[in-house]
């Protein structure tokens, strides 16, 4: 019992996602004793679900291994590869499956909002009652637990993250962590490959055009709709790892890994395509403005925003509806790089 109640204060005590699910991992492990325990989560959507590997504990390791969370979705396994799991998420309880000697006992994982994965234990003997209890209340402890960090890292308007944990994720993505880069290193059991998309990241900031107008023509609440539909675009336009902020207003920002400067415009476009085909209820067509920049090793979360977001500026200065490049604007002499994280001042 006093086991299991040190397991959940250390579960608990922390708010790095990754972390929290390691720890889960870690714990069933000390308490089960079992052949391995994994967190899987679905991502991506539109038919193209996919399994990414949370945290995987097995009898011999001595730490637990995770799929990198900029993880290439092709590399990633299909949902319907994994029908047991499947039928986890889409039932309340436990499926027990039992290939050969094996049992395996998939637990559904949710949120507040929704089944988000599930949680898989291998063991050579079926769980007992009470261990599927146990494991069934650490879920529950779990789901509070992730609402709770949800409603401090979420904007309650979209579900996007808010501006106070941008600072923080940037370094995060930007720096890649020793525990992230031991875990991004280690093979999954089925030895599949980890080919991790390129390195360069890419800050991209949003900003709806005339948005003022549509407040001032339909009223605030149909403004919030444009907002909550926006959002959703987003959810849709970008990748599953790209991580979506609303910095507060109609400004939105996108942090995204990308090889080349092309490809982040790729990305950013179609967002803004997305955005003018998409027929908003009573509004009609909206478009917005976008600007982007490259994040430099060494660069500020705020450097980085301010010249994006003077490229935003340069948009909304010719013709909106655009998306554009401060490099790209520097190298054309459009717009002077006064940005702190050159070499001069840095060095
Ligand atoms: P521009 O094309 O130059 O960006 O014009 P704009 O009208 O979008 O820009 P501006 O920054 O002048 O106005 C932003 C407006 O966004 C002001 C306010 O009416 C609206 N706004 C800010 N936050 C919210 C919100 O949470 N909900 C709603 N409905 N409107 C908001
Ligand atoms: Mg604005
Ligand atoms: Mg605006």
């Amino acid at each position: 019992m006093s086991q299991l109640v040190d397991h959940l204060a250390e579960l608990t005590g922390f708010r790095d996602r990754d972390i929290v699910d390691v720890t889960l991992v870690s714990a069933l492990h000390d308490l089960l004793n079992p052949i391995s325990v994994a967190i899987y989560r679905v991502v991506g959507e539109g038919g193209d679900e996919r399994w990414i590997t949370r945290a995987r504990l097995g009898e011999n390791d001595a730490v637990a291994t995770a799929d990198p969370a900029w993880a290439d979705p092709e590399t990633l396994p299909r949902l319907d590869q994994y029908p047991a799991r499947m039928q986890a998420m889409a039932g309340e309880t436990s499926i027990v499956t039992m290939p050969g000697a094996l049992s395996r006992s998939i637990f559904p994982v949710r949120t507040d909002r929704e089944v988000v994965g599930v949680m898989e234990v291998e063991s050579r003997v079926p769980l007992r009652d009470e261990d599927v209890r146990m494991v069934t209340s650490i879920l529950r402890i779990y789901r509070n637990f992730q609402g709770l960090l949800d409603y401090s890292e979420r904007d309650t308007l979209t579900g996007l993250l808010n501006r106070k944990t941008f600072d923080e994720s940037f370094l995060k993505a930007t720096s890649a962590p020793p525990m992230s880069a031991a875990m991004s290193q280690a093979a999954t059991p089925d030895g599949r490959r980890h080919a991790a998309s390129s390195h360069r990241h890419w800050l991209g900031v949003i900003d709806i055009d005339h948005f003022k107008s549509v407040n001032d023509t339909y009223g605030h609440l149909i403004g919030d709709e444009v907002l909550l539909l926006l959002s959703r675009l987003m959810r849709s336009s970008f990748r599953f790892h790209d991580r979506l902020y609303r910095f507060g207003g109609e400004e939105f920002v996108v942090l995204m890994r990308c090889a080349s400067e092309d490809d982040a415009r790729m990305a950013l476009d179609r967002m803004r395509a997305n955005t003018v085909a998409y027929p908003f209820p009573q509004v009609g067509t909206i478009t917005i403005s976008i600007g982007f920049t490259e994040v430099k090793p060494g660069d500020t979360p705020s450097a980085a925003f301010e010249r994006a977001d003077r490229a935003v500026y340069y948009a909304k200065g010719h013709g909106r509806n655009q998306v554009q490049s401060h490099a790209e604007l520097v190298a054309r002499g459009e717009l002077v790089d006064d940005s702190k994280t050159g070499d001069v001042e840095l060095f």
